[in-house]
């Protein structure tokens, strides 16, 4: 079972995006409560909004569920809001709740506002093909610990990372029809 956190954001994006790299419908599950996390085996946290979300996690104890999950070795893939949540600090907001699962600091909204929101080729380690990056009011990774290994820059600047089973993207896959990294993370 793969489960799609579903406090808010695009969530649907990623549920469709998993349906078309072939995941059969009945293999995914929303999630948001740690009960529909004890449902799955991997999860993933989509693009929304941090704060908000955040808040929620923590509020209702999936935050602290997440955090098991993960010790015990489940797949976990941030996309956007996702990596910001899995960063273990997020410039300038020390208060801002996250998860603290990659090793790496985040800047929210890097790239300017909405309207700067663009989309380009990203070449990621690991997949085949360049992708169609999508920057959505996207974070970029400011700070990489030792635990965790950059996959993937735009310009100099790291859009994708990895430690171990666990995945962040500034960029939004589930917005384009290229489901490599879709495949990417169910193998892991
Ligand atoms: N700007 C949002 C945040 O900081 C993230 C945007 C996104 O997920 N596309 O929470």
């Amino acid at each position: 079972m793969i489960g799609v956190c579903a406090i808010q954001g695009d969530y649907a994006k990623h549920i469709e995006a998993l349906e078309h790299s072939g995941v059969p419908t009945a293999s995914i599950c929303e999630v948001r409560t740690p009960e529909e996390l004890a449902q799955v085996d991997r999860l993933i946290l989509p693009g929304g909004e941090s704060t908000t979300v955040g808040l929620l996690m923590h509020r209702y104890g999936l935050g602290q569920a997440i955090q098991e999950a993960a010790a015990t070795g489940m797949p976990i893939w941030g996309t956007c809001m996702g990596m910001i949540l899995l960063a273990r600090s997020i410039e300038s907001l020390p208060d801002q709740y996250s998860l603290k699962l990659l090793d790496i600091s985040v800047q929210r909204n890097a790239f300017g506002a909405q309207v700067h929101s663009f989309e380009d080729e990203v070449t990621v380690d690991g997949i085949e093909h360049p992708t169609l990056g999508v920057f959505i009011r996207a974070p970029i990774v400011t700070e990489v610990g030792p635990a965790a290994v950059v996959i993937a820059r735009y310009h100099g600047k790291v859009v994708g990372v990895r430690q171990g089973k666990i995945l962040g993207t500034s960029f939004h896959p589930e917005l384009t029809s290229d489901q490599q990294l879709h495949q990417y993370f169910m193998k892991l």
